[in-house]
């Protein structure tokens, strides 16, 4: 019988456990071990307090530990850390940080929620850095405010182009502090691939942000106030905040022996048990399962952190609850875009050597004719022969998210690509098109798994040319002027039935237009005059955008 439950972390994901262990049982005694001074408290939230978006310091409490007390009847033990586990005794020692003073806590079950902390290399200079940040929780935000409102920074540059580092250049470009994002890889937002990230690198630059790719940090030089790349150029700054990533706060777990994943999550079973049974484990700390390439990983978001201590909780009140894995469904604002992504990316499926086949779309957030549409780049990758969804992308001004929060609960449902062209979404010109990006998405696809259409992608374009492959081009003339695929042949769509005479039976034709969709309905019309043809995908837009083509 569970009469009394440690719980160790007292944000997402323990908070969330704590409330569902109570809903469960009157009599259970919950002890929640916090090392701050705050539980339940909205880390997600931060950059958008920093950036003044969020104005008043006490929003970010979501609950007081006076109140989340009261209302789930627990014993919240804050500025308290538990610094070592005693598997054998099944017993925690607390150190009270306010005392200093050390106890021993006994427990029938624990659960780690400790979460990650931010990853901090070995940079020379750091020690001496008095200008350097990062962010994780409510001390954090303090520091980097008050020396935003101490010192007056004029120019920030932000290490990381992750969440939240992009999150954070906003905020601190919103106080009209010039921002430059350093970032090793060759793009921005990792969940994304590289041609879309590329619409955000330039509304990023749009937005005045500078940002320097391919280049590691080296040094900090005269306390902070210069950093060294790795091409030895130097960059002056007033403030930098770090942000390359986080990594499980495994160091508890150690103590009791607990097995360890490669990266340090926390490894556990599909009902979040540990390697030992009476220790149940969640949130960032943990390595998941990917529910689609299998592997294993550390993944750290809200969303999983706070299903999984309801499960965990589930769990150690004697349900059996599976957890099953973490897709990384994710958003991020980036000024005025949102993007979007779910499952595995194209990188991912590359690396893991699963065959797989990506559309791009480029269809408009709601109906054209009401005000306010935009497009949405929406990219679905899938498997060709079965239709199964691997993953999906979405950047636009609006409705990306919602479009991913569909194609990820396919994902979970387990439905295909023919499955996205028979889904009842709702709609009105406000919202969407008759026919939703996701419907559309899945119309693309499904063409291609009945073999109606076969296609290439914006980075085999130019070989394609290079080699002298022909590229029709089957746009307007007002649209070509707006910029081309260089090498490619103007025939514009209306014409293309009376030009058949022009072009080359026996070899492979490409056709390109704007989005895909019209070089789709030439690439039909010649097939069906029998020449050999594949479409451009996403067209020009997709192109122009992984090419950094646009003005
Ligand atoms: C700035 C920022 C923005 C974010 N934005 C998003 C977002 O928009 N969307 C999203 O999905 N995710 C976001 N995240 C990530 C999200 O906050 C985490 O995935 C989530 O909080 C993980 O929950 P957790 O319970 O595992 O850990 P946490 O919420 O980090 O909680 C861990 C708690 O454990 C305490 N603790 C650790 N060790 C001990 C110990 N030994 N003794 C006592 N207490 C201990 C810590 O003080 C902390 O309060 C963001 C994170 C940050 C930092």
């Amino acid at each position: 019988m569970v009469r009394k439950v440690i719980i160790v972390g007292g944000s997402a994901g323990g908070a969330t456990a704590a409330a569902r262990l109570r809903r469960l049982n009157e009599d259970v005694h919950i002890v929640l071990v916090e090392r701050g001074e705050h539980v339940s408290y909205a880390n997600c939230g931060l950059p958008y307090y920093i950036g003044g978006i969020i104005k008043e310091r006490k929003k970010l409490f979501v609950q007081t530990v006076k109140g989340l007390s009261e209302r789930y009847n627990l014993d919240i033990r804050i500025l308290s850390e538990a610094v070592s586990i005693n598997p054998n005794k099944k017993i925690v020692r607390i150190k009270n940080l306010r005392t200093g003073e050390w106890y021993e806590e006994s427990y029938d079950k624990l659960l780690l929620s400790p979460g990650a902390k931010p990853v901090i290399p070995p940079i020379p200079g750091l020690e001496e850095n008095e200008r350097l940040f990062t962010l994780r929780n409510i001390p954090d935000t303090d520091r980097i405010k008050d020396f935003i409102d101490r010192h007056q920074p004029q120019k920030t540059a932000v290490i990381g182009g992750g969440f939240i580092g992009i999150e954070m250049a906003e905020n601190l470009a919103r106080q009209g502090i010039e921002v430059t994002i350093i970032e090793t890889a060759d793009q921005i937002m990792a969940p994304l691939d590289f041609e879309m990230a590329q619409i955000l690198h330039r509304h990023l630059r749009e937005k005045g942000i500078r940002l320097i790719f391919k280049k590691e940090v080296q040094a900090f030089k005269s306390k902070g106030k210069q950093i060294v790349l790795s091409d030895g150029t130097e960059i002056g700054t007033d403030m930098t905040f770090l942000s390359i990533g986080v990594r499980p706060e495994n160091e508890l777990a150690k103590t009791a022996g607990l097995s360890l994943g490669e990266r340090g999550g926390i490894i556990v079973n599909e009902y979040l048990q540990t390697s030992d049974e009476h220790i149940y484990a969640i949130g960032d700390a943990i390595e998941t399962v990917h529910p689609i390439s299998g592997k294993k990983g550390t993944i750290p978001l809200a969303g999983p952190a706070n299903r999984q201590g309801r499960i965990a909780a589930d769990n150690i009140m004697g349900k059996k609850e599976k957890y099953y894995g973490t897709l990384g469904t994710s958003v991020v604002k980036v000024f005025d875009y949102t993007a979007a992504a779910t499952g595995l990316n194209e990188k991912t499926l590359r690396g893991l050597e699963i065959p797989y086949e990506a559309v791009h779309l480029h269809p408009s957030s709601h109906a054209g004719y009401y005000p306010g549409a935009g497009p949405i780049a929406l990219k679905l990758l899938f498997d060709k022969g079965s239709g199964k969804i691997y993953g999906a992308q979405a950047i636009g001004r609006e409705g990306a998210d919602k479009r991913i929060d569909v194609i990820a609960t396919a994902i979970k449902g387990g439905l295909t690509v023919d499955d996205l062209t028979d889904l009842e979404l709702c709609y009105a010109p406000p919202y969407s098109s008759a026919k939703d990006p996701v419907n559309l998405a899945g119309y693309v696809a499904s063409n291609i798994l009945a073999g109606d259409l076969e296609q290439i992608q914006w980075h085999e374009v130019d070989e394609i040319i290079a080699g002298g492959g022909l590229l029709i081009d089957v746009r307007e003339a007002k649209e070509r002027e707006r910029g081309y695929i260089k090498g490619s042949v103007h025939i514009p769509l209306n014409e293309l039935r009376n030009r058949l005479d022009e072009l080359p039976k026996g070899e492979t034709i490409y056709v390109a237009c704007q989005s895909g969709q019209r070089s789709y309905l030439a690439s039909r019309i010649l097939k069906n005059h029998g020449f050999s043809v594949k479409n451009l995908d996403g067209g020009w837009k997709t192109y122009s955008y992984a090419y950094g083509l646009l003005p």
